[in-house]
């Protein structure tokens, strides 16, 4: 298969739609972004990588930090994990509060918001120095040690996340979140604003499609945890459109508000694809029809 020419003749015909999208603009750092900017990044698990566009330009990750938060607080609690939240697609935005109210503090699933801030608070029980723990795990995971935090993307969000100070006082209220707020919180914000590229997220992804084995050969992730954690991006990894990701890509991922998805066939690739214009529901527009494109045209989706 020409994956070079495939990429490259995806990229040109996405490019060429037009683009009604938004950047997200509720993180005043974000808002910055342009929305022109379109990568993406091939990894397979033979070695092989093609590129197409901006794949080596650094963006906020944002949401797709909750992959690995999971990742390192699964690997080192295990199944207790979900005595705190459970595993079932939500239907409803990230940031959404009710459903948090109405199912007594446990959240839906890890990837949502609510979700995630208790993992978090989990990496702040169990970790001495969380954030350069978190961020020792992801540079080793993509084995790139330049990966950092976003500190002006972090400040952005601490200043405006009205609603996820919401989740975790509700949180708190129900006795699942154990760190003081302003804690978990600064950790979480940190977590989002990781910058990286294309090309380092879909290394960092490389052990999910690889049964936990990262690219430098070792295990990273316990073989069933990398199974679960790939069921959960499937059913819970693009908001409220998880349903309509698997219908038109069908391959487990996870997108963030800063534009990023990473999606993966579990023994074959890890694909990357950047472009900061959201569709209504918060998931990049070039970036799911590029998907779209690509597992159409390679017949290679886990359906
Ligand atoms: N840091 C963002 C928030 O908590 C993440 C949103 C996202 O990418 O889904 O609002």
């Amino acid at each position: 298969m020409n994956y070079k020419q495939i990429l490259q003749d995806i990229h040109k015909e996405v490019s060429a739609l037009k683009n009604t999208s938004e950047v997200a603009n509720y993180i005043p750092e974000l808002a910055k972004v342009n929305k022109d900017q379109f990568g993406i990044y091939l990894n397979n698990i033979n070695g092989e990588n093609f590129e197409a566009g901006d794949a080596d330009v650094t963006f906020s990750i944002q949401s797709i930090s909750k992959v690995f938060s999971l990742a390192m607080a699964f690997g080192s609690q295990g199944d207790t994990l979900w005595e705190r939240m459970d595993v079932e697609p939500s239907g409803n935005p990230f940031n959404y509060l009710s459903l948090l109210e109405r199912e007594k503090g446990i959240p839906r699933n890890p990837l949502i918001n609510s979700g995630a801030i208790v993992v978090t608070d989990c990496l702040v029980s169990s970790l001495k120095n969380p954030k350069e723990d978190f961020l020792q795990f992801v540079r080793d995971l993509a084995n790139d040690q330049t990966i950092d935090y976003d500190y002006e993307v972090a400040a952005s969000e601490k200043d405006t996340g009205f609603r996820n100070y919401a989740i975790a006082n509700l949180l708190k209220s129900f006795d699942n979140l154990h760190n003081p707020i302003e804690e978990v919180l600064d950790f979480y914000f940190h977590q989002c604003s990781i910058a990286m590229n294309c090309k380092q997220l879909s290394n960092a992804f490389f052990a999910f499609a690889n049964r936990g084995v990262c690219m430098q050969n070792n295990t990273c992730i316990k073989p069933k945890q990398a199974k679960r954690i790939n069921a959960i991006m499937l059913t819970c990894g693009f908001y409220d459109e998880a349903g309509e990701f698997a219908f038109e890509v069908g391959l487990p991922g996870k997108s963030g508000v800063g534009g990023g998805i990473v999606a993966l066939l579990p023994n074959q690739y890890v694909i990357t694809t950047w472009s900061p214009g959201l569709n209504e529901k918060g998931n990049s527009y070039y970036g799911m029809q590029a998907l779209e494109r690509f597992t159409t045209q390679t017949n290679s989706s886990i359906f």
